[in-house]
């Protein structure tokens, strides 16, 4: 099982930010309101990820690293509407198949934290552990025992990148969830958590910078069953980053060609031409309109209805942006 493991992790596992993603994703889905991510060498040598969440009970904890041992959905209509970030039952045994790895957890209301260690895909015995109320994973030395996969690494720097990127972009949808990431025993970030609604800016400014928030213009908009909401920046803007563009559906981060395509139009039609789109942009949709079981890495979704979901983007940003130039 563990060299299936070990080729699974070849597509859940590409490198450093997809185990954060992964684990950071599960502590989310366990309701987790704080997050440590404690990394050494850009996260080749430690990934440590504690949270707050509701815990996996002892006699789960084997399950946990089990393959295919999702406790998120029970049935194939779950899958049709899926409300968490995870339900393949994947990351943890392919993560933990090609590193030194440590799961230990406190559920909620248990006296005792218990741990479960597994080195290269094979687990260890449970034993008890001081552990406040939730879970920590703890990922060492990350392709130690696939050699191919870890010269593939970059450098530190590179590798911390990544993961500081996926987190900012984690940090925009969740604003009310505490995210403190060191590196080699340094602060690097600490997004504090932000209360209603209405503060969800301070979030943004705090993940992207003044810039972004100083010109950017709020967006909220309802229709045919679909609602955009978020921010668009303004071409008015000095933009220091191509990349400040940020999209999510139902709260999952997505890339998609329907929607690049229509939020460049929407930009381009209202002739800011040469400017780089920044936006950080909610799309609300009934979850059964929209397939989110496409890859592992599961940054593609498939809309049911592509074109109408396309008319509703490009119509609320082009009446949006061409509103500022009125
Ligand atoms: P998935 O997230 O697709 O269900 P994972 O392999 O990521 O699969 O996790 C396996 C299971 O372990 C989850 O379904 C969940 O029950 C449990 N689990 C993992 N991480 C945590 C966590 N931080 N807190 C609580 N439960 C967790
Ligand atoms: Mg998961």
């Amino acid at each position: 099982d563990t060299l299936v493991n070990q080729i699974a992790a070849g597509e859940v596992v590409e490198r450093p930010a997809s185990v954060v993603k992964e684990l950071v994703e599960n502590a989310l889905d366990a309701g987790a309101t704080r997050v440590d991510i404690d990394l050494e060498e850009g996260g080749a040598r430690l990934i440590r990820i504690r949270d707050d969440g509701g815990g996996i009970p002892r006699d789960q904890l084997p399950l946990a690293v089990a393959r295919h041992a999702t406790s998120k959905i029970t049935s194939l209509e779950d899958l049709e509407e899926v409300g968490t970030l995870g339900f393949r039952g994947e990351a943890l045994p392919s993560i933990a198949s090609v590193s030194r790895f440590a799961l230990t957890s406190r559920p909620d209301g248990a006296e005792h934290a218990h741990r479960l260690e597994v080195d290269g895909g094979r687990a260890g015995e449970l034993s008890p552990h001081p552990h406040p109320p939730g879970t920590t994973v703890e990922v060492r030395d990350l392709f130690y025992n696939v050699p191919a996969r870890r010269r593939f690494l970059r450098a530190e720097r590179t590798e911390l990148g990544h993961i500081e990127e996926w987190l900012r972009s984690l940090a925009l949808a969740r604003p009310r969830v505490e995210l403190r990431i060191s590196h080699n025993g340094r602060q690097s970030r600490h997004y504090r958590p932000v209360g209603g609604d209405g503060e969800h800016l301070a979030r943004v400014a705090e993940a992207l910078g003044p810039d972004f928030t100083s010109q950017c213009l709020a967006i909220d908009h309802s229709g045919a069953g679909l609602r955009l909401h978020g921010w668009v920046g303004l071409p008015t803007a000095a933009r220091s980053s191509a990349n400040q563009q940020y999209f999510y559906v139902n709260g999952r981060a997505v890339r998609d060609r329907i929607v690049a395509h229509a939020v460049r139009q929407a930009y381009a039609d209202v002739l800011f031409h040469g400017r780089h789109p920044a936006f950080v942009l909610f799309l609300e949709i009934d979850p059964r309109r929209v397939d989110v079981n496409v890859h592992p890495a599961k940054h593609e979704v498939r809309f049911r209805d592509g074109r109408l979901v396309h008319d509703f983007l490009y119509r609320t940003l082009h009446e949006a942006l061409a509103d500022t130039r009125a």
